[in-house]
């Protein structure tokens, strides 16, 4: 069996700057939702923020809050509220849990930031059916909650190109919410605060890209795992000077660590790559799983899935539409086997695993033959872990530890 030892991994000092911007960027929603001096939006992860934030909006992700409630390890007992109000078990843990908190009184905001004691009451809702269906239901549910209105953008999924016709489909359903959001937020659509804020985005995608790109270096200074936490900036302020700032100083220590060979994971032997949702709840225990067999977990789909290249501030919202269409998990799986096989070699991978999370299909690639395609192609050794984002009771610790230990030994033996 292969051994797992204690290994020493190299903590990002940028974390103190990305703890201080979380918590003004809490505190900022806070302040607005007890004196209302800013009207408050609602949105999905990859929803479009920067049309909100140019229209004078401060923006607030329920799925952000779902995952603190993941990592802070309060979901599973969330998610039996949501149950009886009718979600069932294997609807979205991020919905469930965030439902559920809500209806028991609770959020581990509270516990971060004193003085907060419950998310921010939104004066509108807005979502992208881009990455599920879920959202819209989940954002529908608070609308009625709230007593507030929700707007949606239906984006087709599965898609193999993205051809022009369903660009201007989503851009005119971007353009679509101007009338709405207006009349909530008092504020007339200036098309420059626009491009001024989607510059910000761009600059925000760009950096977060070279961040995750620095784990294509031998040993990598970076792990998926470290990304996990490090990407919340890119999902929440994403078109605020804080985020571009930050992502520059975080950019600049790894660049550091690289030119002192400094690795992430120490004595790096094998490079993994990771495809699907994190384990919330276990992103310690996995990334020290991991590290203790030599092995370091540096890229994902997951944390590139904030990348936006195609972000255009002189041709806004059909380069938003274009960017929030691209994503990967709106795309085929043709689509979605080409890009893997591109990141692994970018990435110079060994193995890949896979996260079979029982609550999100969407995310969960590995069920209808993908493992099996790639491996083919690639040669490149596959497992797939079951388990949940949020719900911890899908997931087994023991079966976990044990395929792991027998993947990275499948990978000591196939290295010779
Ligand atoms: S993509 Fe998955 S985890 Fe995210 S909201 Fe949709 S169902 Fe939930």
């Amino acid at each position: 069996m292969a051994e797992e030892k204690d290994v020493k991994r190299v903590m990002i000092k940028a974390t103190a700057q990305m703890e201080q911007i979380m918590a003004d960027y809490f505190y900022e929603l806070d302040t607005a939702a007890k004196d209302g001096h800013k009207p408050i939006a609602w949105c999905t992860s990859v929803g479009p923020v920067e049309l909100l934030r140019a229209m004078g909006f401060l923006v607030y992700f329920p799925e952000n809050h779902a995952a603190m409630l993941g990592a802070t390890r309060m979901a599973t007992d969330m998610i039996p509220e949501a149950n009886a109000v009718g979600y069932t078990p294997t609807v979205c843990s991020y919905l469930t849990a965030d439902i559920g908190a809500y209806l028991k009184g609770v959020t581990p905001l509270s516990k971060a930031y004193k003085g907060i004691e419950a998310v921010p009451k939104p004066d509108v809702l807005v979502f992208n059916t881009n990455q599920c269906r879920d959202v819209q239901d989940w954002f529908s549910w608070y609308s009625h909650e709230f007593n507030v209105p929700v707007l949606g953008i239906y984006t087709q999924r599965g898609v193999n190109e993205v051809g022009a016709a369903l660009v201007t489909s989503v851009a005119q359903q971007i353009k679509d919410l101007v009338p709405t959001l207006e009349e909530i937020s008092q504020k007339r659509f200036d098309l420059d605060d626009l491009k001024r804020v989607l510059a910000l985005s761009r600059a925000c995608s760009t950096l977060w890209q070279k961040v995750l790109f620095t784990a294509a270096n031998k040993p990598s200074p970076l792990t998926f795992f470290d990304g996990a936490i490090h990407m919340a900036p890119a999902v929440v302020l994403r078109g605020t000077p804080q985020a571009v700032a930050y992502y520059q100083l975080l950019l600049a220590e790894l660049e550091a660590r690289i030119e002192k060979h400094v690795a992430a994971v120490a004595d790096e032997k094998y490079r993994i790559y990771w495809e699907g949702m994190p384990v919330w709840g276990r992103l310690s225990a996995h990334s020290k799983l991991f590290s203790g067999l030599g092995a370091n977990v540096l890229a994902s789909t997951y944390c590139n899935s904030w990348i936006f290249s195609d972000f255009d501030e002189n041709d806004p919202f059909n380069s938003m539409a274009r960017a929030y269409t691209k994503l990967f998990i709106v795309r085929s799986d043709e689509a979605k086997e080409a890009y893997i096989k591109e990141m692994l070699d970018y990435f110079k991978v060994d193995g890949i695993v896979y996260h079979d999370a029982m609550t999100c299909p969407n995310n969960s690639n590995c069920r209808y033959g993908m493992v099996q395609r790639l491996e083919k192609e690639t040669k490149i050794l596959s497992l797939v872990i079951n388990g949940d984002l949020n719900d911890l009771r899908m997931l087994s610790d023991e079966q976990t530890q044990t395929n792991v230990e027998a993947f990275i030994e499948q990978l000591e033996e196939q290295a010779g």
